[in-house]
């Protein structure tokens, strides 16, 4: 490890006698020789090694090369969050001396998180800090090689970033030993972005999917099994699900298109959520509800995506983007919705170079001391203004209408109204965009004069509402003409059973529940997801004891 570098209490704790007495129960006493490995980069599976005697050394290795992290000696243990989901190491663990440990088996650490709290406390928060420790260093299995210019490579910074995967990033735009890594794995500059997994394998612009595959972020997915409770979607509400149906003991598993966090892990300050009173970004959010999911034994699987529905009766079945299938005897829809796409014709060519979705620190980077522009009037888009006035030279918010009280929260307005750097231009439609492989401008038009006006903008938000992710549900639930899914009191002309009305939350379909902002008439807020998918994990128990 760096000399100097100061890591926060708890990272590294020592075990005390009577913490190692509780565990030596659950645990198998294991004998090294030294320099034996424990377990290597990218092994899984493995269990927490405690030191009984001796010491350990951790150790990064990048493009074949080892750097010593540390060493443990006796008290100390092994490990990082991929150990709650069973996910492959980042670094290789190696006995530095003939040593003793004790390891415990995943199964018995997931014992520990849930019936000793103190004990399950000193783990998950040494997990937490050490997972910190890494991606702050970028140390692990993972090198990006990819460019400021390249929507492809904002994509998979965001999807690494957003499963909280580490990973070094090397800009051909502005590194000099580019040039050296791409000849030490005979990469052509027209490859990028270019993933180096291992340290081994090189993947040319891989999909999300690929990255995970590569990465192991899914393993331990059973296809075979019937789960208690499917969950569809990652965001506030079906994290909070997993999180409910996990610790009360029902087998979960979670599938998510993307990377957990849904709409909130684009946001870069989320402040009207209970007990955050400083705020707290949407990715730091989503990241401790993963965690805590995991603690609790739910299984999650990202980059997939559920792609159509088997509802004729339960089990329900739930078909995969990649051609598998899992089933479950309940389901919580918690699919949530997607960006509503301006109608330009040559949107989709900017799209991630310059045509933004979300505004959290990796599409701020690329901002620094430029003119942005901003389409929406909700509290989405007046967040975004405020975080990026913080880093950019000036940010234009464009609004349809002719002001921002009707849609955006009043605390919002009036920072809005404070910071010099942003300007509201009212009654303002985008016509046009326009660049060459990136956006060079933006052309507007004020709908009240007609007056038009043509912004040198390389960056462009667009924050304009959302439409519901209900296609896979291929006409299962009912809806309403926006596609929202209908719930609770408004299913009951076409509820089935005679036994029981619908409960709240349960859609037209027995056993298959929405929550959050995929649910006709809710909030779209933060809290009331989270608090729709804890609620709905109630019934959920309830059609289980049917
Ligand atoms: C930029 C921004 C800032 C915001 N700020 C605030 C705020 O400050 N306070 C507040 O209260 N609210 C805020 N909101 C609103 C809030 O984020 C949403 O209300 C909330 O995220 C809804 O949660 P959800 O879980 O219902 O859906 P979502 O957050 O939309 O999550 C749905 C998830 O499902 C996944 N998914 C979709 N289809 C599939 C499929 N077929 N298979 C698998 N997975 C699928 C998606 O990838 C996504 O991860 C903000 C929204 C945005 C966009």
């Amino acid at each position: 490890m760096a000399e100097n570098v100061e890591l926060p209490d708890g990272t590294f704790p020592t075990l005390d006698k009577a913490q190692i007495a509780r565990l030596m129960p659950l645990g198998e006493e294991r004998h090294l020789a030294a320099h034996d490995i424990v377990y290597d980069q990218g092994d899984a599976e493995h269990g927490v090694f405690v030191v009984l005697s001796g010491s350990v050394e951790l150790v990064n290795i990048v493009n074949g090369e080892e750097t010593v992290l540390m060493v443990h000696g006796a008290g100390k243990f092994t490990g990082e969050v991929n150990q709650l989901s069973g996910r492959r190491s980042l670094v290789r663990c190696r006995a530095h001396e003939a040593s003793t440990l004790l390891e415990i088996s995943r199964a018995n650490l997931q014992r520990i998180m849930q019936n000793d709290a103190a004990l399950g406390e000193v783990f998950l928060r040494a997990f937490i800090l050490r997972r910190v420790y890494l991606i702050t260093n970028s140390v692990g299995d993972a090198v990006l090689i990819g460019s400021s210019n390249s929507a492809d490579t904002l994509r998979l910074r965001a999807f690494l970033s957003r499963n909280g995967h580490p990973f070094t990033y090397v800009d051909v735009e502005k590194d000099s030993d580019v040039q050296t890594l791409l000849d030490h794995f005979d990469i052509r500059v027209t490859d990028i972005p270019v993933l180096i997994c291992r340290g081994e394998l090189v993947l040319r612009n891989p999909s999300n999917s690929e990255a995970a595959e590569c990465f192991g972020l899914n393993t331990g997915i059973d296809e075979g099994a019937v789960y208690d409770l499917i969950v569809v979607g990652a965001g506030p509400s079906g994290l909070a699900a997993a999180v409910y149906g996990a610790s009360e003991g029902l087998k979960v598993l979670v599938i998510e298109s993307n990377a957990p966090g849904g709409q909130a892990g684009s946001s870069s300050r989320i402040e009207n959520y209970l007990g955050f009173p400083m705020g707290i970004s949407g990715q730091d959010l989503a990241a401790k509800a993963f965690i805590q999911a995991e603690k609790f034994g739910a299984q999650i699987a990202v980059a997939r995506s559920a792609a159509a529905l088997k509802c004729a009766k339960p089990p329900y079945a739930v078909q995969l983007d990649d051609g598998g299938s899992v089933q479950s005897r309940t389901l919580i829809v918690a699919s949530g919705a997607q960006y509503r796409r301006l109608n330009l014709p040559n949107l989709a060519q900017f799209e991630g170079v310059g045509v933004y979705y979300g505004a959290t620190s990796v599409e701020a980077q690329v901002c620094s001391n430029q003119e942005v522009a901003i389409v929406g009037g909700g509290n989405s888009a007046g967040q975004a203004a405020i975080f990026l006035s913080t880093v950019a030279k000036r940010v234009y918010l464009l609004v349809r209408g002719p002001g921002l009280s009707a849609t955006m929260s009043r605390y919002l307005i009036s920072r809005i109204e404070a910071c010099p750097e942003i300007t509201v231009k009212t009654f303002t439609e985008i016509e046009a965009l326009e660049g060459n492989g990136h956006l060079e401008r933006t052309h507007w038009r004020n709908t009240k004069t007609g007056e038009r006006h043509t912004c040198e903008t390389q960056h462009l938000f667009l924050m304009t509402g959302a439409c519901p992710n209900t296609g896979w549900l291929n006409g299962c639930v009912e809806m309403d003409s926006k596609q929202f899914i209908k719930t609770g009191a408004d299913v009951r002309e076409q509820w089935p059973l005679q036994r029981r009305p619908p409960f709240m939350l349960e859609t037209s379909l027995p056993g298959i529940f929405a929550v959050g902002d995929v649910r006709a008439g809710s909030m779209k807020r933060v809290a009331a997801a989270v608090g729709e998918g804890s609620m709905a994990v109630q019934f959920v128990h309830q059609v289980l004891a049917e």
